[in-house]
């Protein structure tokens, strides 16, 4: 197979900021304290950084509040902070090659999806973002009496942010867009495998003009750094990426100073296709829905729901799609598919393999680690994976698909309620009552139709069930990041 690398991205790129952004200064840890993060392609160090701890976010806990309270920021007119968002987002634009190839270093993500997915969704998020800050308003209310009623939505305050690897910056454009137009000063506490995108980004934010302060990060490990973030008294707020188990642990956290939280949590998605769809393109989306990014997506259609009359046929369209993905060098603008993001995460993919196999399922392709280098794992396929085996049950996070055969509408239904998570479906069919009546039945925060992975600044994104609090894009982010005041005057 030839491989063609591009000319302008450079597998080693530039590592400029290993240190903590506190108060518009990059400082060393107090502790003094490093830890390195790697390249799971090579599972070589790509760099040593700072790790921030309790006392570290404490400074940076009192240089968002100062910043929130006086000075530029918190006078400044609605307008200019989306000034600065557009502002941000040019720069991302300006070194959009430079941040990709970081991306895919620290992530292992293949080079052409950091390109062309995860970039152009931040710089559009930015942009989103930053035509919402001059128009987040009240409402007037006629209310009995001789009252004028108005309601303001004002800014929540002082946001801790913690994110997780999977999407490093985009998952920080998601969340930064939305607090920053809203006028919220922020703590990002970045996922410890992938601190250096957000590092640069926050280089890139300092540039754009954002005052000091009104952005910090803090790399660290969660149960230090982040758990001191949850707990500090004096953060208004915690919006969290990453596993229901984390959340589990930061609402009891949170409890203390009863927190304002929102959460992004994980799922496993059920991605139905009916017989009377266009098999090629559910195939397809099969495939992208749940081996893109290296299967390592909140949202992945793990759970590929496929009616029987269809389902040899499907399964073997589905097996020549995915035993012909091409792995390797995320640097090769011909990757489909780089390593998993570390050691961790590719020993519990490997464990769910060994289980699905042990559970009588049929591995159908795939199952196996590939090459000797690096944390890469086969595209892998099972057949026949009924709802009670483990791999039908929980997140796997990993290029692992199950395939479940299924008979009639309401018992497919039935079947992708049956979990506890709720954060996205797909629906392939080619009849549109149909298609709406599972988008009405499915409890999901997101369901496709005929298509997967469809993502837009604009459009909400979040979990039912254990998948999440709130939503994140779209207008419906700003409640994350307002308090709604109600004002009451005697006429
Ligand atoms: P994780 O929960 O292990 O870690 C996420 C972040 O939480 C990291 O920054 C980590 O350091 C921090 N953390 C860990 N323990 C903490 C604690 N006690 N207090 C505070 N912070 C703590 O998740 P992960 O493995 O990095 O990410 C994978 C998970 O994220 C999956 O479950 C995936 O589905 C989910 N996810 C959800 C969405 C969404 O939009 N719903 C998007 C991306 C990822």
């Amino acid at each position: 197979m030839a491989t063609t690398t591009s000319p302008d991205i450079h597998a080693t790129p530039e590592v400029k900021h290993t240190q903590l952004l506190i108060d518009g200064e990059w400082r060393d840890a107090q502790s003094g304290k490093t830890f390195a993060t790697m390249n799971p392609a090579t599972e070589e160090k790509i760099a040593d950084v700072a790790e921030g701890d309790a006392a570290d976010i404490d400074l940076a806990v009192k240089a968002a509040r100062r910043a929130f309270e006086s000075g530029e920021w918190a006078e400044i007119d609605a307008r200019d902070r989306g000034r600065l968002l557009n502002r941000l987002a040019d720069l991302v634009e300006d070194n959009l090659e430079e941040l990709a190839a970081l991306e895919t270093l620290d992530n292992g993500k293949p080079i052409r999806d950091s390109l062309a997915a995860d970039l152009p969704l931040v710089v559009d998020c930015f942009r989103y973002y930053a035509g919402w800050a001059d128009k987040i308003h009240g409402d007037t209310i006629p209310i009995r009496g001789n009252y004028l009623c108005y309601t303001r939505k004002e800014p929540v305050g002082v946001v801790g942010q913690i994110i997780p690897w999977n999407f490093p910056l985009l998952m920080l454009a998601w969340k930064w867009g939305p607090a920053l137009a809203a006028g919220c000063t922020i703590i990002l506490k970045p996922a410890e495998q992938t601190p250096l995108t957000s590092l640069r980004l926050a280089e890139l934010a300092l540039e754009a003009g954002f005052p000091p302060g009104v952005i910090n990060v803090v790399p660290g490990y969660g149960p230090t750094a982040g758990a001191a973030l949850v707990k500090h008294p004096d953060v208004d707020k915690i919006a969290f990426t990453g596993e229901h188990l984390t959340a589990q642990i930061i609402m009891r956290d949170a409890a203390e100073t009863i927190k304002n939280v929102t959460f992004e949590l994980g799922g496993k998605s059920p991605n139905i296709i009916f017989a009377d769809s266009n098999l090629d393109d559910a195939v397809a989306g099969a495939e992208f829905g749940l081996f893109f990014n290296q299967g390592q997506c909140c949202c992945a259609g793990s759970r590929v729901f496929v009616e029987k009359k269809v389902h040899q046929q499907f399964v073997d369209k589905l097996v020549a799609r995915a035993s012909n993905r091409k792995l390797g060098n995320p640097f090769d603008m011909d990757t489909e598919q780089g390593p998993q993001v570390d050691q961790a995460q590719f020993e519990k993919i490997m464990g769910f393999i060994e289980k699905g196999r042990a559970a009588g399922a049929a591995c159908v392709t795939g199952g196996n680690r590939f090459g000797d280098k690096g944390y890469f794992v086969e595209p892998t396929v099972f057949d026949n994976v009924t709802d009670d085996m483990e791999i039908a049950k929980n997140e796997i996070f990993g290029p692992v698909l199950s395939v479940l055969p299924f008979d009639s509408m309401d018992e497919v239904v039935t079947r992708a309620n049956n979990s506890v998570f709720g954060l996205a479906a797909a629906v392939w069919t080619r009849d549109v009552a149909k298609a709406h009546h599972i988008a009405r039945q499915v409890r999901a925060g997101t369901v496709w139709v005929n298509c997967y992975d469809v993502f837009d600044a604009a459009a909400p994104f979040g979990g039912f069930k254990m998948s999440g609090i709130g939503r994140e894009l779209g207008e419906a982010a700003l409640a994350n990041y307002t308090e709604l005041k109600t004002v009451t005057v005697s006429l």
